[in-house]
């Protein structure tokens, strides 16, 4: 009782922000020091982009991709392996949406991922969304192809109308969809990204037009004019094949089966270079690593860095790991993701949805203790991870997404235009590093996020 009181005084008398800063400001000084005067991830991330270019899965760019950085890993000193993952082969071929009437024009489009192929010409009906096209008769929308012009609020608000727009159309007989691209400005830059079918609907060709094509078709239809235009895709889906998760590992110097796991996806898109969209998150992952094990520190926990496959169009990869690593997933510390491009971070959003009450309080106290020992980059919010640790997150394992300013992130996202020259070199720099400081003290704290003597995983 009286050891206990003493206790309770000495933690009274010392505020937590000087403890952890006294455990861990030296070390996230050095990694942060380090992250600043090096290029190497730059350098490689610029290789990756202009050298090897954009990875969609199933393409021999990707894993291209995977081997040229397992050799890299290895030479960095890290223990390399690969983990097989079936992935979708969807291949875009030639494409176009050509204005008939009233004028004729070659509008800028891009086709949505995992569509079927198809030419189609026909009348376009303008609506702004789901809504305003159910409150149209089947006579209007039957043999028609539907534009849904739906403005963009957040990604997350907008990117509903792109992945049910086939369906949404072709259940009222449409022949075809087209959606305005899902980003925050244009310069005529159409943006893919994936769609969906539903079994029982007929499946029709679906593309994005760029935000100004799409705005002006809108605005003809509605000054009365008859918009037509013919849809034309060879875009083709040729099966599974086989591709591989990446995963690099500083093996832990205590506590060497519990596992911090950095991460991002390594597959992208078919067009562009995939460098915000996640090349700039991956070599963030890569780099945490390879700037701790450079800098001569063992971590007590093992810190994995994780280049899942297959995000973009069917999230195989993140949903392979959870299920190979199904049994380890209890002795997973955390999963740290960054998927939203390279602007500057200021901490992390918290994703907790797998634990339940006392558990999540418990990770919340200590990931706010975390963040004082990043100070000033402390951010911690609740909010959503990322897409390739979800599997995993809702098993329980704590979950951090890169608290990155997206501000200009869905300006280029999934467009020709997501390219090694928008990467700012001082951005990676910080972010790499703030992956890497965060990795490190999560490996370090002496205590669990997740108290491992209670049942943890909901399942
Ligand atoms: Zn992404």
């Amino acid at each position: 009782m009286l050891l206990l009181l003493c206790a309770t005084v000495t933690w009274a008398a010392e505020p937590v922000e000087q403890r952890v800063h006294e455990r861990y400001g030296e070390q996230v000084a050095r990694v942060f020091e380090a992250a600043s005067t090096s290029a190497v991830a730059y350098e490689r991330l610029r290789v990756l982009c202009d050298e090897i270019g954009h990875r969609i899965s199933g393409s021999p760019q990707l894993e291209a991709a995977i081997d040229w950085a397992a050799a890299e890993m290895r030479a960095d000193g890290l223990v390399v392996r690969t983990e097989e993952v079936m992935v979708p082969r969807w291949v875009r071929g030639a494409e176009s949406v050509t204005l008939l009437q009233p004028v004729q024009r070659e509008l800028a489009m891009v086709g949505l991922g995992m569509s079927i192929g198809g030419s189609v010409r026909a009348e376009v009906v303008a609506v702004r969304d789901f809504a305003e096209l159910a409150a149209l008769p089947d006579e209007a929308i039957a043999g028609k192809i539907v534009l849904f012009d739906t403005p963009f609020s957040t990604y997350g608000e907008t990117v509903g109308t792109r992945g049910g727009a086939a369906v949404e159309a072709a259940r009222r007989g449409a022949v075809g969809a087209l959606i305005r691209s899902v980003g925050s400005a244009s310069l005529n830059t159409p943006h893919t990204g994936a769609m969906y079918y539903e079994d029982g609907v007929p499946q029709i060709p679906a593309a994005a037009l760029s935000i100004e094509h799409a705005s002006w078709l809108h605005r003809l239809a509605d000054s009365g004019q008859t918009v037509e235009v013919e849809l034309s895709m060879s875009a083709e889906h040729q099966g599974m094949v086989p591709s591989r998760n990446l995963i690099a590992e500083l093996p832990g110097r205590e506590l060497p089966d519990e596992v911090v796991v950095v991460s991002c996806h390594y597959d992208s898109w078919d067009v562009g270079q995939g460098a915000q969209d996640d090349g700039a998150g991956c070599l963030m992952a890569w780099e945490a690593l390879r700037l701790i094990q450079e800098l001569d520190m063992v971590p007590r926990r093992t810190l994995r860095a994780v280049l899942y496959t297959n995000e973009e169009n069917g999230l195989g990869g993140g949903k392979a790991y959870a299920e190979a690593h199904a049994d380890e997933l209890s002795l997973h510390q955390a999963m740290i993701e960054s998927d939203i491009g390279n602007g500057i971070a200021r901490g992390f959003r918290v994703d907790l949805r797998g634990l339940e009450e006392p558990q999540r309080l418990r990770a919340q106290g200590l990931l706010w203790e975390l963040g004082q020992a990043l100070a000033p980059w402390s951010e911690m919010v609740a909010g959503y991870s990322g897409a390739d640790i979800g599997p995993s997150v809702a098993q329980g394992v704590p979950g951090l997404g890169v608290a990155h300013d997206s501000s200009l992130y869905f300006h280029i996202h999934h467009t020709e235009a997501d390219t090694f020259d928008k990467i700012v070199l001082e951005d990676l720099q910080h972010n790499a590093g703030l992956v890497a400081a965060a990795a490190w003290v999560l490996a370090e704290m002496p205590e669990r996020l997740v108290e491992p003597t209670n049942k943890r995983q909901r399942r």
